[in-house]
């Protein structure tokens, strides 16, 4: 099978490059050549000591290629850098490599043919780590290739990775500080475990992986020792843990019951416990007897026999005179199950509270890889959450321990169920509740801190500071910072074999004074193999060695603030410069891990925020709603799209819509390819126009123009220049760039079109102005463009730049702000409005708008005589009158006279011609001649305006026939 990049380059090699893609990639070139993006950081809008706009970037992974969730964010991460260059601030712009952690090691594993801890251990540490080593950048080059094509400028050349030397040195300063500030601390606690990745995963992590499965519950049977035939009934929907009981408990308060019920084989009477309130749920329909009823206290100290007898028999076992026995604790409810609860202290929070209070044995019958151990003679290997290929395969196990009940008369009932359970994020395991020791960061301690600290963030959206991210920190616990891996950073934690003597290291230099070994490489292969003498053990005897684990990969990704810098060892200047850093961006499920985590490093190690500014984006969906899955191929490759419609037109369906607001955007290739036509298809049909007039007379650009036209679009132009201004300055990228394409509507079927006849006419002077006004326009608008389109704003500047100006649009400085003469833009809008209905009167009246009529009348007040021109030109009438006090809206004078008819006529060949040229492939100004068939008037027609026609069709050669009016082009 064709691995993802084999399958990527054969899809690219099918799509032939359209025109806007190859234009693009021209200008990619200009700017390689140039070095455009080295100038812009060092003199951005050209000047000489700028001040910096800090931005670093959150690490992805080279083990697959960029998907468009990569697309959305690099889109964001270019737009914001490239404005605040234009707005005079160096914007420095390092790329980052995420290189530890489970994806990396699951692909390592397949790759190595191995499964699991043990294979790993048994191939070795070194091996493992150095084929990750080898694998990390597997898909670097396509991203080298796709991160520039894109439009997206950044250093990726020295791009910081969290593997290297000096980002891992970093961290365990970091830890050092954490540590000795009383932050990090070692506990014994039941934590979500991966079995399959034998490692335990973090709250967020276990938060991502919920799903809702079928699961079977169990009603087992608890025989009291001291009065047999009676049955205490337990409820719990993980039958695996049922050979880990060691205790029942109940509520002190809630009232139970003894029932009395006939058995269904042996018509014995058997007594059952249950809560009161219970009692219904449980028993149904059978005909039952409440004998007693009494509080839970009562039953406290009642011994049972165990279900299992694997530890209960065993004399060495820690507390096991506590065992077996029925205890109260608050947590008990009477509002599902029996109202009473099996004791698995092992597998369960609240279990394991209850233990440690009340001094319970401790029996873990699963070991971290899920499997029963040894001594769980009946069920002995057996995985006891196994993911297997069909969907229930995870309820095997626990259908065994049903049987085996059953068999021996244990079980009360068994129940379908479906809930909702947390499952690996990474190989979709089950996990499962487990006492183990971990290392954790004491957030809950600095929390009042951190939500102090949080004030000072701006987020775009504004709900999601108090949302999902202000949630999310409010309700953060300790994080557990350790995992029992091989390819991450190291804890750097020795400990004595011999006495309790532990040492932290935070460098290399420490390490190494302590040791005697400098080492090249932070991680768990070579660090491991760093042993020396112990200090405070009285005789000498105890060698210090690392813990085993290592870093939770978030703990790179949350250190990058500082570790990309390699601070404190360098750049401490520039760190200090950074920090807080003043723009970040990721998707909304950040809040809970890569915003969160440099929070809680920043804020614990440095006592601030880590980010001011943060823009959330959301998820990019398939056009179908679903998630983009290759397997549903529901989704166009990245490269066809680009090969296709162009990067600007992704980069503005993207920016403009609500995915830079923390939702979603269902991707439909339709919607791309509408901002490729509307509006750098228009865009371009201007420019071409402009294009076509501009050496007719010498001009420069300027917006002095007293032309009504003119100066409406030159205010119309301000306005969104305002508006785009202020978005920006607000990190509103969906506000930025929406009104782009109403702006090039306006240029194009008004501003343009309603300055055709200037550009065309005899008065030079005006048509100077025109010219003048649309190249200003067009090199104005070519810079509001650039942070977010910014190919085709530096191909528009390239052909309406001044001399003098920057090479690249990306050089110049964001204009300032001006003031909008709002009168002019209403006045315009009532003016087109009107034009609007009067049309629709002209369309009722059936003479077609070629036609020229008399007049019409417009109940408005007065406009002056240009707007007046632009209406009469518009609705190709020879006057205008306004009438504020008529009853219609609209008054058509359709009386035609002569004139008019003629006029209407030579407007139809004109139209005629026009058409026959655009059909012959003809281009625009170049001159030809036509055989024409026409009626003798026609015919007349065109020989009296003969200077007219050719002058507006480029047609100067008529060889007349006789007959219906028919244009044929002679090239
Ligand atoms: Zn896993
Ligand atoms: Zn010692």
């Amino acid at each position: 099978m064709p691995n993802d990049k084999e399958q990527n380059k054969e899809q690219e090699s099918q799509v032939e490059k359209s025109v806007i893609a190859l234009r693009e990639e021209k200008i990619l070139d200009f700017w390689n050549k140039e070095k455009i993006f080295e100038q812009s950081i060092e003199k951005p809008a050209g000047k000489e000591n700028p001040e910096e706009f800090t931005f670093y970037d959150g690490p992805p992974f080279a083990t697959g290629t960029p998907h468009y969730g990569h697309l959305l964010q690099s889109f964001v991460k270019d737009a914001i850098p490239r404005y605040k260059t234009m707005r005079g601030y160096k914007v420095k712009r390092q790329w980052g490599w995420d290189c530890h952690g489970l994806p990396i090691e699951n692909i390592v594993e397949k790759e190595l043919g191995i499964s699991g801890r043990d294979d790993i251990q048994k191939i070795g540490i070194k091996k493992f780590n150095d084929t990750c080593r080898d694998k990390i950048f597997e898909y670097v080059d396509v991203w080298e290739q796709i991160v520039p094509r894109i439009g997206r400028w950044a250093d990726m050349e020295n791009a910081y990775k969290t593997m290297d030397k000096d980002f891992m040195e970093s961290e365990w300063w970091a830890f050092k500080q954490l540590f000795d500030k009383g932050l990090i601390y070692e506990s014994h606690r039941i934590m979500h475990i991966c079995p399959r990745c034998e490692t335990t995963l973090s709250q967020s992590e276990v938060t991502e992986g919920y799903k809702d499965i079928k699961d079977l519950s169990v009603t087992a049977k608890f025989e009291l020792i001291d009065e047999l035939g009676t049955f205490v009934l337990a409820w719990t929907t993980t039958p695996w843990t049922l050979p880990g009981n060691v205790a029942l408990a109940v509520g002190a308060d809630i009232d139970y019951a003894t029932v009395e019920l006939a058995d269904s084989e042996s018509d014995n009477i058997i007594k059952y416990i249950v809560a009161k309130k219970r009692i219904e749920d449980v028993f149904g329909d059978s005909e039952y007897n409440i004998v007693s009823e009494y509080k839970g206290t009562e039953l406290v100290g009642k011994a049972y026999k165990p279900l299992f007898d694997y530890y209960a028999n065993d004399k060495s076992l820690e507390n096991r005179e506590n065992g077996w026995k029925v205890y109260a604790t608050d947590f008990i409810s009477d509002e599902d199950g029996t109202g009473i609860a099996h004791e698995a202290p092992a597998f369960g929070a609240e279990d394991m509270e209850l233990a440690k209070e009340v001094s319970l044995p401790f029996v873990q019958h699963v070991d971290m890889s899920g499997h029963f151990k040894p001594e769980v003679t009946d069920f002995a290997g057996l995985n006891v959450k196994p993911k297997g290929d069909n969907k229930d395969d995870h309820m095997a196990t626990d259908i065994e321990i049903i049987k085996w009940l059953a068999h021996n008369d244990k079980l009360f009932a068994k129940q379908k169920i479906e809930h909702s359970y947390p499952h690996c994020w990474r190989c979709a395991t089950p996990l499962l509740n487990y006492a183990t020791g971990s290392w954790f960061v004491a957030v809950e301690k600095m929390k009042s801190d951190l939500l102090k600290y949080a004030e000072d963030i701006n987020w775009t959206p504004n709900h999601i500071k108090k949302g999902r991210w202000g949630k999310w920190l409010e309700g953060a616990r300790d994080w557990s910072i350790s995992r029992s891996r091989f390819w991450a950073n190291t804890i750097p934690i020795w400990r004595c074999s011999e006495c309790d003597n532990q040492e932290v290291f935070g460098s290399i230099a420490e390490l190494k004074e302590r040791s005697g070994v400098e080492v090249a490489d932070l991680h768990k292969d070579i660090v491991d193999e760093i042993h020396f003498d112990c200090k405070t053990c009285k005789d000498g005897e105890g060698k210090m060695s690392r813990i085993p684990d290592v870093l939770d990969t978030w703990f790179n990704s949350g250190s990058v603030p500082f570790a990309a810098l390699h601070y404190p060892f360098e750049n401490k200047e520039e760190f200090n410069k950074r920090m807080p850093v003043d723009f970040i961006a990721e998707a909304q499920d950040q809040c809970r891990t890569w915003f969160y985590y440099q929070h809680v490093l920043v804020g614990g190690v440095f006592n601030t925020h880590a980010f001011s500014n943060v823009i959330t984006t959301g998820f990019m969906m398939a056009e179908d709603g679903k998630k983009m899955s290759k397997s549903l191929n529901n989704y166009p490759d990245p490269m066809y799209m680009i090969d296709k419609y162009g990067a600007d037109a992704m980069r503005i369906y993207v920016l403009s819509s609500q995915v830079v607001k923390a939702d979603n955007l269902d991707f439909a290739e339709k919607g791309v390819m509408e901002v490729a036509r509307k509006l750098f298809g228009r865009l371009v049909n201007v420019y071409e126009f402009y294009e076509l007039y501009k050496d007719s007379v010498e001009h420069k650009d300027s917006s002095n123009s007293k032309h009504v036209l003119d100066v409406w679009i030159i205010n119309r132009l301000r306005k969104l220049h305002n508006e785009v201004t202020e978005a920006m300055e607000n990190y509103e990228l969906d506000k930025a760039t929406r009104g782009f394409d109403e702006f090039v509507d306006d240029l194009s079927t008004w501003y343009v079109r309603r300055s055709r006849d200037r550009y065309k006419g005899d008065d030079e002077a005006d048509k100077k102005a025109a010219l003048e006004t649309t190249r200003f326009v067009l090199r104005k608008f070519a810079k509001l463009l650039a942070p977010f389109a910014p190919f085709h704003a530096e191909w528009l500047w390239e052909r309406t730049r001044r001399e003098g100006d920057t090479e690249s649009v990306h050089l110049t400085n964001w204009c300032s702000l001006h003031e909008v003469d709002e009168s002019v833009l209403s006045e315009m809008a009532d003016v087109r409005a009107l034009i609007s209905k009067a049309l629709d009167a002209r369309k009722e009246s059936g003479f077609n708008v070629r036609q020229p009529l008399a007049s019409v009348t417009l109940r408005h007040r007065e406009f002056s005589q240009e707007l007046k021109d632009v209406i009469a030109d518009e609705l190709n009438v020879r006057d205008v009158y306004f009438e504020p006090e008529m009853d219609a809206e609209v008054g058509l004078d359709t009386e035609l006279t002569d004139e008019l008819i003629e006029e209407g006529k030579l407007r139809d060949i004109l139209r005629t011609m026009q058409k026959a040229r655009k059909e012959a492939g003809l281009k625009a100004g170049e001159y030809t001649g036509a055989k024409i068939a026409a009626s003798s008037e026609e015919q007349e027609i065109i020989k009296k305006f003969e200077t007219d026609i050719t002058k507006q069709t480029f047609i100067n050669n008529f060889d007349f026939t006789e007959g219906d009016f028919v244009v044929e082009i002679l090239k």
